[in-house]
């Protein structure tokens, strides 16, 4: 599809309905831009956040920063995901080592379990409130077809060195208990966390603004071109257009995920925005109380029909993600390729709502008013043709940088991705990021062009 901007009025979800009250939603929303920064973020999700918190605490002074974003602060994905921080423990393995090869494949999914230790120091040296639950994810495989797999995976995983250690396998009875799922053929769980992803987000924006960093809403980057008057402004390389204003900036960062080829055409047939569905459920009394879920769950019949499920410890609404059953409806409706987050399936809501009376031991009849489904709501993800993240400095564009294409997964990256990339722009080399070199912007992986998103690596969440 042609790249665009987000569109205008995109639905609220849960999170974000849960957090109308931060004071920086809407920021600036009729100010005119100031004439020139130093450093311009573009997007306020969590890479557009964390980027700016990376800068300001690399010394970067807070004044010199301004993100913008086309809506409300955090009306991307990262306000409207599943609320999950869960590591890839090896069920990408093959399909990344199928296009990375098998080094970079185990280099990915160590990366996401360092990931899950660094966003729980992050969220708990700071105090960050965001309803974090650092605890375990139990993947219920409910089919043979998928058993075989997962088991396949893990096997070459392990073969290729990966570390396997920190995994627990269960059978029969017992994965079923721990999948809480009568069709659990086998079990697989390992450290992972969920959290309030809005309010973590609000948080790191909140810090930055107290550092200086200024926050303008409602205001999308409609094209960067290189700025060319001399002398007077020497340094400030580009010139960002905005519909209230230009700004002379020096460096740039693209934050902007799904909606990158936007400003930059060359990733239009690299980076496919696609369409993912959420749902919020009040739970019945079998999930209440003394019986909240106390770590996560991926129940998960095949690639292309799973559930992420994770409960608020805090007011016990149950999160769920997913791709249900596919009906040719669902395929008009959702997890297509397209930029419209203000709509939902409800072919894909009923299927997810049979899923939760399944985990409730209840049916429609036994639901009391208020308990069941309360909400379903849509996010766009960025999917790159070759599944992995692009991070650093733009060819051709000295003084642009990207950190975008999460591939539906950048919760479960971000931590990891958005330090390294500030260690870049601060002039360190690759080696110091740590991250897998297949995740580093290149000219050359664009070549890999038409849409080729593995399936067993869609929906991570
Ligand atoms: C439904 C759904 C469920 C998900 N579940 C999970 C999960 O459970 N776990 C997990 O790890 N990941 C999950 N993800 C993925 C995760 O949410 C994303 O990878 C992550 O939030 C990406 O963060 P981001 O900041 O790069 O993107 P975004 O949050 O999308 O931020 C990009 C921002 O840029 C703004 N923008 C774009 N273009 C412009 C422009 N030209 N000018 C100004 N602003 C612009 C947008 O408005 C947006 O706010 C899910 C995603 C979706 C959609």
């Amino acid at each position: 599809m042609e790249p665009s901007l987000p569109i205008d009025s995109p639905s609220l979800s849960y999170w974000h309905r849960t957090t109308r009250s931060f004071p920086h939603l809407n920021a600036n929303r009729l100010a005119r831009v100031p004439p020139s920064v130093q450093y311009v973020i573009i997007g306020s999700g969590i890479a557009g956040s964390l980027t700016a918190w990376e800068l300001v605490n690399s010394g970067v002074n807070g004044q010199d920063i301004l993100i913008l974003e086309a809506r409300e602060a955090v009306s991307g994905a990262t306000g409207r995901n599943a609320g999950n921080i869960r590591p890839d423990a090896f069920r990408g393995f093959r399909a990344f080592a199928a296009k990375h090869g098998p080094e970079q494949a185990v280099k990915i999914i160590a990366n996401e379990r360092l990931h899950l230790e660094k966003a729980k120091e992050f969220i708990t040296k700071n105090r960050v409130n965001c309803d974090f639950n650092y605890t375990t994810s139990v993947e219920a495989c409910l089919s043979q077809q998928y058993t075989g797999f997962v088991v396949k995976a893990f096997e070459e995983f392990k073969a290729a060195g990966g570390d396997v250690s920190h995994i627990k396998v269960y059978h029969g009875e017992v994965a079923k208990t721990k999948a809480r799922h009568p069709s659990a053929v086998c079990a697989y769980e390992w450290p992972a966390g969920s959290n309030h992803p809005s309010k973590l987000t609000h948080w790191i924006l909140n810090d930055v603004i107290r550092s200086g960093v200024r926050l303008w809403t409602y205001c999308p980057a409609i094209k960067v071109v290189r700025h060319h008057e001399p002398a007077a402004t020497a340094g400030l390389r580009w010139d960002i257009h905005t519909p209230r204003g230009v700004i002379n900036v020096n460096t740039v960062v693209h934050c902007t995920n799904a909606y990158a080829a936007f400003l930059l055409p060359q990733l239009a047939r690299f980076v496919t925005p696609r369409s993912s569905q959420v749902h919020s459920f009040i739970p019945t009394g079998a999930l209440a109380g003394e019986d909240l879920l106390q770590n996560t769950l991926s129940l998960r019949y095949h690639h292309d029909h799973f559930f992420s499920v994770n409960q608020s410890l805090v007011d016990g609404t149950i999160i769920i993600g997913g791709t249900g059953t596919r009906t040719k409806r669902d395929a008009d409706s959702v997890d297509r390729v397209t930029i419209d987050d203000s709509i939902y399936s409800e072919s894909l809501a009923n299927n997810t709502r049979n899923e939760f009376l399944t985990l409730a031991g209840a049916t429609n009849e036994t639901l009391r008013p208020g308990e069941g489904l309360d909400q379903a709501w849509t996010g766009i993800t960025g999917i790159t043709a070759d599944d992995v993240p692009m991070i650093g400095p733009i060819s051709g564009l000295e003084g642009q940088w990207i950190c975008a294409g999460f591939n539906g997964h950048g919760m479960s990256r971000m931590f990891t991705c958005a330090p390294g990339l500030v260690k870049l722009i601060n002039g360190h080399a690759w080696s110091t990021t740590g991250l897998p070199e297949c995740f580093r912007y290149a000219e050359s992986r664009l070549g890999s062009a038409l849409h080729t998103h593995t399936a067993e690596n869609r929906g991570k969440l």
